[in-house]
């Protein structure tokens, strides 16, 4: 058995199947495309589950892959047995309807005993212990003695998914010898040690199960193999576990490198170092398949991957972000066999970088925290943490369940997952209400609408319409008539556009020949529109025939807006790259608002082309259309969805030239050059890996320009320059004057202190060795005081300086003592307690400084005469 690297491995296996005949595709996504079932793939013939139920024609029906797969059910078992990863790559060759066991199981033995070279003892077949016909190939055929054949039960041996095609199964195991054994006697194939380790399962499904027992022999028997690639080449390599062979070797090395913990020294640093190393693989190969970090589905996945990661790493002691780095690796590592996360290279390591820097502002709060919670419940005697604590570390600290509970299992603990997980719909739930909820409308209000009919929108076409009122409500109540006050009327058709996707609800007024209301806003449930009003004058019944008229000046520049909202999205996708999708927006009369998935702040450069990009379409004139039609025709005609909306079968297309189409339920001018122009004047985070942009249209240009042209009318002024050109110049000199009239005045200030301090040494006192001023400055500044002090000590080192200031009814002393004074005795915070005592006041400090406050201040000349006796007392 020679050894031979894991590129070599996929490639002989799968070119060996080619000349069995069998068609070679390329791996599938991890993420299913038109499989509801099925989060992520997890075995090679998953993504081919439509050729195996003859729901598709198979392009040929030999096929061989060698495919990406994803077991979440099997994460505790990562690091810690030599064989499970999260993500591993699964050889497979299917057929479908084609060959069978006959040929099956003898051309696995080929590949494996020819090809690779694996001594044949070694090598231990195990089959379903009904299936005769697999166990005679193996025995007959092949030629293994029977008592190395070991026939298991429906448990490990038939492969079973409810009702639907399965079948028995053949596994073929490989012993790694005594030393990977568990040591019991009946240690065999299909214990679950890792001493004979399962390296290929080959199924044949030839049974349809109705899922009550009854199985029917199929007419077309398929063939469904599965050989993890790692777990080969952990065999052919002769490493202890597949996170030592050469293809992941150098990421595990990666991370001891980044953790400086020895391989191999430390069980709980192996594990660890190995479910970073597969974490991280996952991880990477997830996010190149378009999946992003969130709380839900595959998302989730992701997250639980990139924290648990995070979480290891905590324990290896890394205290700096990591994944970021070691995704360089794993993408060096596979960029051959997968180009495409070489593609793909700085879009994942954005997206990692900005989920770790979340995660690593949080996790230390995090661990701490639930090891105060694990210590509490310790000391109450229990061993559950409760679902409340793993639920508050999920909700703060962004703790997904497992790391919670991986902890807690440390300190061999559980935790209460019914309950977090009934927090959890709780919350879900509560968020669900507040968004269905609408402003100043409660749920009795509601009930008052009860069989009432939709109305019908005319405002796509027209800003006034006559109607018939269909219901008023008033205070929660349904009422035939209105007089006076707030009121919601309803009418069977309108103009008014309700609040919905993003943008604001209409104002306007309804009038007849007996009333005239405003309406100040509108929104809209279930079909039916809601005029929020106020009734101006007159009477309102239902059943009033009315006019109702939105404002149309407003409209037109909501419409401008909602318009230049689609053109942004479209530029930012050219701009940036397909990966911008709508996180949210908001349209107004004012602006747009545009939520999106971006990972960067984005680059003055990239602003001021996507802000080109919106006006050159807005300049080409585009026609405005909108259609109505079918999901799958609006798919067709490349329109995308906008976020959070819930269509119906019929959908209406927004298109804007070939410059956009997305389904859209709002109003929009009827060509882009109506939008006038678009300016952004903002563009900021809102969430980690969401931008925000916001602009103007239309009049809100000009106000926005005339806003600025005041801005600099102003700054002109206040600079005195005529011409609005001469404001950066002018403003550059001044500033240069500033500071050139600052030094002047600094050092001006320096020369008076200076003089001051001569001034006041010539009135020094000599008491004993050292010399004495005392000084009332009046309302001089503490910190000039202090300056003071200092150049006074260093002017004469035997100077002992006393200082009373005041203002404000408030007394403070500073002393100093020079470093002669100090060796001869005087301690200017000695000094200063007693002087500051006499006024009533306290303090002290060093010896060389001090500072204290006073009260007395009709005492301040009392205490700086009592100085020098007190100085006297001091000295040596
Ligand atoms: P085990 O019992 O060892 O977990 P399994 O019965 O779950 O294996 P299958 O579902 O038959 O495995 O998958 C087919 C092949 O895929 C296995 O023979 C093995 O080589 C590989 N495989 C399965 N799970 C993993 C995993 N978590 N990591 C790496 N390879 C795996
Ligand atoms: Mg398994």
């Amino acid at each position: 058995m020679k050894w031979t690297s894991v590129t070599d491995l996929r490639e002989k296996y799968l070119s060996f199947f080619e000349s069995k005949g069998h068609l070679r595709l390329p791996s599938f996504s991890l993420v299913p495309e038109g499989d509801k079932s099925l989060l992520l793939i997890n075995a090679g013939m998953a993504p081919l589950k439509k050729y195996f139920t003859g729901e598709a024609e198979p392009p040929r029906h030999r096929v061989t892959t060698c495919q990406k797969c994803m077991r979440m059910l099997d994460i505790d078992s990562v690091g810690i047995t030599a064989r499970h990863g999260t993500f591993f790559e699964m050889l497979g060759n299917f057929s479908f309807g084609d060959y069978y066991k006959k040929e099956a199981i003898p051309w696995a033995w080929e590949f494996l005993t020819d090809v690779l070279g694996m001594p044949a003892e070694l090598l231990y077949p195990s089959v379903y212990e009904e299936d005769d016909e697999a166990f005679d190939i193996w025995n007959k055929t092949i030629g293994i003695p029977a008592e190395r054949i070991t026939r298991l039960g429906k448990a490990d041996n038939f492969w079973e998914h409810g009702s639907g095609p399965c079948g028995p199964c053949s596994e073929i195991y490989f012993d790694r010898g005594e030393k990977y054994g568990c040591g019991k006697p009946d240690c065999r194939p299909g214990c679950d040690c890792d001493r004979f380790m399962e390296i290929w399962n080959n199924v044949f499904t030839q049974f349809n199960s109705d899922g009550k027992g009854n199985y029917a022999e199929l007419a077309k028997k398929n063939i469904d193999t599965g050989m993890g690639l790692e777990r080969l080449a952990c065999v052919m390599q002769g490493v202890d576990n597949m996170f030592e062979i050469d293809s992941i070797r150098k990421i595990l090395d990666h991370v001891v490198a980044l953790s400086g913990k020895e391989y191999g020294k430390e069980h709980k640093y192996d594990v660890s170092t190995r479910v970073i190393t597969d974490h991280i693989r996952g991880t990477v190969f997830l996010i190149s398949d378009g999946v992003s970090p969130s709380n839900e589905g595959r998302g989730y996945v992701l997250r639980r991957l990139m924290r648990r990661a995070i979480a290891h790493g905590k324990l290896l002691g890394i205290d700096k972000p990591f994944l970021t780095e070691l995704a360089g690796t794993v993408i060096a590592e596979n960029g051959a066999g997968y180009p495409e996360l070489v593609e793909k290279e700085s879009f994942i390591k954005k997206v990692i970088s900005v989920e770790e820097e979340r995660f690593n502002s949080t996790i230390d709060a995090g661990l701490s925290k639930l090891s105060s919670i694990i210590a509490d419940v310790k000391a109450k005697g229990g061993d559950v943490v409760p679902g409340e604590d793993a639920f508050r570390l999920y909700d703060t600290f962004g703790f997904p369940l497992d790391m919670t509970v991986d902890g807690a299992k440390d300190a061999g603990l559980s935790v209460d997952a019914d309950r977090f997980r009934e927090l959890m719909k709780e919350q879900k739930e509560r968020a669900r209400a507040a968004r269905g909820n609408i402003s100043g409308w409660s749920a009795a209000s509601m009930t008052a609408l009860e069989g009432i009919g939709k109305t019908e929108f005319t405002g796509y076409g027209e800003y006034e319409t006559e109607a018939t009122v269909s219901a008023l409500v008033t205070d929660d109540e349904s009422v035939s008539s209105v007089t006076e006050g707030a009121c919601t009327v309803i009418l069977d058709r309108s103009p008014f556009y309700g609040e919905m996707g993003g943008q604001v609800g209409d104002c306007g007024v309804i009038e007849s020949k007996d009333c005239r209301l405003v309406v100040n806003d509108t929104k809209i449930k279930d079909g039916i529109i809601l005029h929020l009003c106020t009734v101006e004058s007159g009477i309102l019944k239902t059943g009033d025939k009315v006019t109702a008229r939105i404002d149309g000046d407003l409209r037109d520049a909501i419409k401008r807006n909602h318009s230049s909202c689609h053109l942004l999205q479209a530029a930012l996708r050219r701009v940036l790259g397909d990966h911008v999708g709508q996180a949210g927006s908001y349209v107004d009369g004012d602006r747009v608002r545009f939520d999106f998935t971006h990972f960067a702040a984005m680059t003055p450069e990239e602003i001021e082309k996507t802000e080109a990009l919106v006006n050159g379409a807005i300049l080409s004139g585009l026609p405005v259309t909108t259609t109505e039609c079918s999901q799958d025709e609006a798919k067709k005609m490349g329109a995308m969805a906008l976020f959070g909306e819930k269509y119906g079968d019929v959908v209406r297309v927004v298109k804007m030239g070939d410059f956009s189409a997305e389904l859209c339920g709002g109003t929009h001018v009827d060509n882009t050059a109506r939008v006038g122009l678009f300016r952004i004047v903002s563009e900021s985070s809102v969430a980690a890996g969401v931008r925000r942009i916001e602009g103007v249209t239309g009049f809100g240009v000009l106000a926005l320009m005339k806003e600025r042209e005041d801005l600099i009318k102003e700054s002109a002024a206040a600079l005195k320059v005529n011409n609005p050109a001469d404001i950066p110049g002018r403003a550059v000199s001044l500033l240069h004057e500033l500071s050139e009239t600052r030094r002047e005045a600094e050092s001006l200030s320096a020369k008076l202190a200076g003089g001051k301090a001569d001034g006041l040494l010539g009135s020094a006192v000599p008491v004993g060795a050292v010399k004495l001023i005392t000084a009332d400055l009046g309302g001089e500044k503490m910190d000039a005081v202090r300056s003071l002090g200092d150049t006074l000590r260093d002017k004469d080192p035997k100077i002992v300086a006393v200082f009373a200031i005041h203002s404000d009814g408030k007394l403070n002393f500073t002393a100093v003592c020079g470093a002669d004074a100090v060796a001869a005795g005087a301690h200017a915070g000695n000094l200063l307690r007693a002087v500051s005592a006499i006024t009533g006041g306290r303090g002290g400090g060093r010896p060389d400084s001090a500072a204290s406050g006073g009260q007395d201040i009709s005492k301040i000349g009392e205490a700086l005469a009592a100085a020098e006796g007190i100085l006297k007392g001091m000295l040596k």
